[in-house]
């Protein structure tokens, strides 16, 4: 039997080699969707590329199962192949094994050379062993060889074959996540696809491919699949004809039916929760507090900080997730058990993203002795949250302290902003910004790495990789006239950034002047922080054409603003900031008096900050990304209410509304590959600010933040500061 077995499995690899069709299916096909996913969809972004390759590795097995054992076996039936084999001493196991090992053993290929490929044009990485890589391969060969074997035993004749295939081949490729990631399917499709097998195996390879799980961890989606293998196995034999002219057992038919819609009813049920839900690139975020919570708000304006807005909508937030948007339609019952909130006539926008702030900055000049505290720190976190800023990205920050600050957060355990971070900046021995923590032994240490040669610039980028950080800093800062800066070298800055691409690492570099900008761009920098001296019309057309983010931080340069903030004119910042900070600022004796009295040196300020409005406009004009950033933790940049002054100055230097709503939204947490975060879209993690003013008729209406929502669950506006 096993020779016989042997004898047509090489056989039917011989017959492959030979058929045109069965090749195009097996190789052409999966190499396509590969270039398609790679370049289209995950435009060459090997971390999405990571997500996307579940899906890629399902589709090819099934059209290997479907179609290359479906077909070959109804060819086989109707060139009379199968007949001849009866009367020799080969039992239909012995065909119906040659065919599914045959499967096994091309489908094998098609993974390893996928794998490799992936990895090859993409940089793609597999998190987990290639053992689990296999192990998963052999459950999912296991469940879906079958399905073949059935189809090319019902199909009548070599026509109907392609149709029945494509019948079960097209549901369980779209509806399982397989054609698309499975954090994108409509909500009910996600149900449905539990009664799918191919969702398990997306599932089982997901945890292997991104999340880096062993076979252990998936034992779940594995049981389902071996599940569906044995019963596939089992029934295949009851349906099993060795001549087109035999009839087809109708009762048998029936009770496979039956069979399957059984076992994967159980499995929709008893399998644990899939967790390649989670948006690509998402941090896992935890429902905490508002688990098993059901909110509605009803009647609201949603400005979905993707460009559109929907009015009177209804907006159903379940757990800490946004469930479902609708037209608010009295007609339509509302969820059970839901908690109604009416927010008629006020405007609901995604948590806004500050994308420059330094938590270790009070806004303060560091005389005022709470400014050092945790209880400095603690304010200023919810006085972020009080602006309607719901995520911040810290540069150059603790990175302990902003990994901790991190996870408490997602797991609801404190009431603050989500901090994505870069850790320390990486800079030149003594380079910028050093000089700002010299008045505490260490901490320049803690906040910078600074690397003078190559090697050191490789090390300094590969321990941040190990940390996890969000993004890495770079610092290109050779001060000013008169004031120079050692500024790191060209070379040193070319090795990191060459490790950071290497390690697939998002990069943005701190920029002093034109040439610093040149350099960054020229090394494929993702974005540039501050405006730059000198910058230069063919400069900011480069970052346009290389869509290169630009946060100009407009706000630490308002120095006509500062001395409103100071003098108490600007009645939101007087509210939420701390008043012995404010009052230190004052102090005529302070180093920052200068600045803050009109005297000659305000003028300077002055020109310095309609320069950088210019260039932010001209950036704007250009379509250069621009984003939202305050660099909060500067002096008199307190944080939060900075970030809305900074939205104000966008609009100033000419940015559309709808368009700043983006620039603090949607655009900064698509940089961080952050997709769940900054709209209000299906899915999404209901971070939601409520304006009692329509943001993108005035950009006033930023300051009227009435409600917000972090996770899902409601903050106490009154109390924050
Ligand atoms: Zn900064």
């Amino acid at each position: 039997m096993i020779r016989s077995t042997l004898a047509l499995i090489r056989a039917q690899l011989t017959e492959i080699r030979r058929s045109k069709t069965a090749l195009f299916w097996m190789s052409a096909f999966p190499l396509g969707f590969l270039l398609l996913f790679g370049f289209v969809m995950a435009r060459g972004d090997a971390r999405v590329m990571a997500i996307m390759m579940p899906g890629l590795l399902t589709t090819t097995l099934m059209s290997a199962a479907l179609f290359g054992v479906a077909l070959p076996l109804v060819q086989q039936r109707e060139i009379g192949l199968l007949r001849r084999l009866r009367v020799t001493p080969a039992p239909a196991a012995v065909v119906a094994l040659a065919h599914g090992i045959t499967a096994i053993l091309t489908g094998a290929i098609s993974l390893v050379v996928l794998i490799v490929l992936g990895g090859a044009l993409f940089g793609m990485q597999v998190a987990g062993s290639w053992v689990s890589l296999f192990g998963v391969y052999l459950c999912g060969a296991c469940a879906l060889a079958p399905m073949g074997l059935l189809v090319g035993s019902t199909a009548r004749d070599i026509r109907t074959a392609p149709a029945i295939a494509n019948l079960l081949f097209f549901p369980m490729m779209f509806l399982s996540g397989s054609a698309m990631p499975f954090a994108v399917l409509p909500d009910g499709v996600k149900t449905f696809a539990r009664l799918l097998p191919t969702t398990y195996l997306n599932e089982a390879y997901s945890g292997v491919i991104v999340r880096g799980e062993g076979l252990m961890t998936l034992a779940g989606s594995l049981a389902v699949l071996l599940a569906i293998g044995v019963i596939g196995i089992v029934l295949t034999s009851m349906l099993f004809r060795w001549e087109g002219t035999e009839p087809i057992p109708r009762r048998s038919l029936a009770i496979i039916v039956a069979a399957f819609t059984v076992t994967l009813g159980i499995a929709a049920f008893a399998a644990p929760a899939f967790k390649m839900g989670d948006m690509p690139g998402a941090r896992r975020v935890e429902a905490g507090a508002a688990s098993g919570q059901v909110l509605v708000l009803r009647g609201a304006t949603v400005l979905d900080g993707l460009g559109s807005r929907i009015v009177n909508a209804r907006v159903v937030i379940r757990d800490h997730r946004i469930a479902e948007m609708s037209l608010d339609d009295d007609r339509v019952a509302l969820p059970e058990g839901a908690t109604v909130e009416d927010v008629r006539g006020r405007f609901l926008i995604p948590g806004l993203i500050d994308s420059h702030v330094h938590w270790g900055g009070s806004g303060g000049i560091g005389a005022a002795p709470i400014e050092m505290t945790d209880d400095r720190r603690a304010h200023d976190l919810r006085a972020t949250l009080a602006a309607g800023v719901t995520g911040v990205v810290s540069l150059t920050d603790d990175l302990n302290e902003m990994r901790t600050l991190s996870n408490n957060v997602a797991a609801a355990r404190v009431d603050a902003p989500r901090t994505f971070y870069a850790g320390p900046s990486v800079t030149a021995r003594g380079g910028h910004p050093t000089e700002m923590f010299s008045f505490m032994p260490g901490l320049a240490d803690t906040l910078t790495r600074q690397v003078e040669t190559p090697e050191q610039a490789r090390a300094a980028i590969a321990e941040l990789d190990r940390q996890r950080v969000d993004l890495v800093k770079l610092v290109l800062e050779p001060g000013f006239e008169g004031e120079p800066m050692p500024r790191m070298k060209d070379e040193v800055f070319r090795a990191a950034m060459a490790e950071a691409k290497a390690r697939r690492m998002r990069t943005t570099v701190h920029v002093g002047t034109d040439a610093d900008v040149r350099l960054a761009i020229e090394l494929g920098a993702n974005g540039i922080e501050h405006t730059a001296r000198g910058l230069t019309d063919e400069t900011i057309a480069l970052m346009a054409a290389k869509k290169i983010t630009f946060t100009p931080t407009l706000v630490v340069l308002d120095w006509a603003w500062k001395r409103d903030v100071v003098r108490g004119s600007d009645a939101e910042a007087r509210r939420l900031a701390i008043p012995s900070i404010m009052s230190s600022l004052l102090d005529p004796k302070s180093p920052l008096a200068v600045m803050l009295t009109d005297g000659e040196l305000s003028q300077t300020m002055a020109r310095a900050f309609e320069g950088s409005m210019r260039q932010t406009a001209k950036a704007i004009r250009a379509g250069v990304p621009v984003m939202a950033g305050s660099d909060a933790g500067n002096p008199v940049t307190f944080h939060g209410i900075s970030l809305i002054r900074e939205l104000e100055l966008l609009a100033q230097a000419g940015m559309p509304l709808t368009d700043v709503l983006k620039a603090a939204t949607s655009r900064p947490a698509d940089r961080l590959g952050q997709a769940s975060l900054g709209r209000i879209a299906t899915g999404a993690i209901a971070d939601i600010v409520v304006l009692d003013a329509d943001p993108t008729e005035g950009i006033k209406a930023y300051r009227q933040v009435s409600g917000l929502y972090l996770g899902g669950r409601k903050l106490d506006i009154k109390a924050l500061p």
